[in-house]
């Protein structure tokens, strides 16, 4: 497989969020809470546990830094400071578990193409939509909530500089 970027949220958004328990560039309240499922960090891409720790919820442009257009939406981040996920560490294993939309887009928010993935096999459905030239990146879903979860792109074409 082509070498991939997996994009967590910026740690200054996580950070942000934590210390004003504000949606950043929103403003809208934050809601801190123990959980009692399962859910994704959106900073270090791992499994926020019921009983592990407090999470916050918040609202989040889920195309920031890449378009102009936002599309805001509820994600999850650890309440306490975790590491943000490693771009060069290919597809999370903790978010394997669960199933996930993969949806191509061209620069611009253009829609093109999207993969389910349900049996935690997301390096065909990745090479599959890279293997599009139109599509500039993926934007990763959880298949049943509907939530933003990350973004890949491909290692050789990166949409912004790492933050
Ligand atoms: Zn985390």
């Amino acid at each position: 497989m082509q070498s991939i970027r997996v994009v967590a949220i910026p740690t200054e958004i996580a950070d942000a969020v934590r210390s004003t328990m504000q949606a950043p560039s929103y403003g809208f309240p934050a809601h801190k809470e123990a959980g009692e499922d399962a859910a994704p960090c959106r900073h270090c891409l791992r499994l926020i546990e019921p009983g592990q720790g407090a999470r916050i919820l918040f609202t989040y442009d889920r195309f920031r830094g890449v378009e102009s257009l936002p599309q805001p939406g509820p994600i999850y981040v650890h309440a306490e400071k975790c590491p943000r996920y490693a771009e060069d560490g290919g597809i999370p294993g903790e978010l394997r578990g669960s199933p996930r939309t993969l949806e191509g887009y061209a620069r611009g928010r253009r829609f093109v193409a999207q993969e389910y993935v349900a049996d935690g096999e997301f390096e065909p459905a990745v090479e599959k939509l890279f293997a599009n030239a139109e599509i500039d990146y993926l934007q990763v879903h959880s298949t049943t909530a509907g939530c933003f979860t990350f973004r890949i792109e491909r290692a050789a074409r990166p949409m912004e500089s790492s933050s």
